[in-house]
């Protein structure tokens, strides 16, 4: 199954189509679409059972962020080999976990404006939680998913290091529309191998990034249980995953994001993001 936002409203999206949650459901779920993690296994059971017939024909642009204001972002470093080794930096043994604040979270087809020369892409694989986890063992980790999303963890690298202010990555990752996500969330169930999907960013026409997330050090699974061990989960927070190899300011020369380009970052069965770039 296959959620979005369409026009702020949530909705259903089959071949092509948008069904709209709340007029098809008579009221039993808003439109809101933040809200529906909080009703996530009644919400499933209602949509499988809705025909596919109906609905009005998708229009991208008025797609937005498949979770508009999630209570907790968790976003993830170093967690592909490639992408460690090319900044230098040690393999690490457990989760390297900092936050995207919320107010960066934007849709899939928003501009995003440039504070800086030194901005940077990072195509990621998104979780949404779908159920409140706590102390959650790996075997049980993707009963608590809703699904999966594409993500960009858009980045400053000045202020990542800034001598004044080390140790902590979250502001330089969180300027307006930093962290675009969508187009749609997909339901784990829809994938062959959920943990094994090809994603890939390309900038300006130019593909940058090209890994699987099979390729993830710490396995969704594994970030879900290393995360519930200390804090609660809660239905609707994100996981972003981490970026693999090929960000631009580990490139020589570096290839930092330029206004009049479009930022295009794709993982296999759920879809793109393609956010252009302006002057801030
Ligand atoms: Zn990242």
């Amino acid at each position: 199954m296959r959620i979005a936002n369409a026009d702020g409203r949530l909705a259903l999206v089959t071949a092509g189509h948008v069904i709209d949650v709340a007029e098809a459901s008579d009221g039993r779920f808003g439109p809101d679409v933040q809200d529906v993690y909080d009703h996530w296994t009644d919400f499933l059971v209602w949509a499988r059972q809705v025909t596919s017939a109906g609905g009005t024909p998708l229009d991208e642009v008025r797609l937005g962020p498949v979770a508009p204001r999630p209570r907790q972002i968790f976003a993830i470093g170093l967690n592909y080999r490639g992408h460690a080794v090319e900044t230098g930096l040690d393999i690490p043994d457990a989760p390297m976990v900092f936050t995207k604040f919320a107010s960066s979270i934007t849709g899939p087809y928003e501009a995003v404006a440039l504070p800086t020369e030194s901005v940077d892409f990072e195509a990621e694989l998104v979780v949404v939680i779908g159920a409140t986890a706590r102390r959650v063992a790996r075997a049980d980790a993707w009963r608590h998913v809703a699904g999966l999303t594409v993500g960009q963890d858009i980045s400053e690298r000045e202020l990542l290091v800034r001598p004044l202010a080390p140790q902590q990555f979250s502001l330089a990752k969180s300027f307006p529309n930093f962290a675009p996500i969508g187009p749609v969330l997909v339901t784990p169930d829809e994938f062959d191998d959920p943990d094994d999907l090809e994603i890939g960013c390309a900038v300006g026409g130019e593909h940058l990034q090209k890994a699987r997330t099979s390729d993830l050090i710490f396995s969704v699974s594994t970030l879900v249980e290393y995360l519930s061990a200390v804090l609660t989960l809660l239905p609707g927070d994100l996981i972003f995953t981490g970026t693999p190899a090929g960000v631009g300011f580990a490139r020589r020369p570096q290839r930092y994001l330029r206004a009049g380009e479009e930022l295009v970052t794709t993982i296999e069965g759920i879809g793109e993001l393609r956010n252009p770039l302006v002057d801030a």
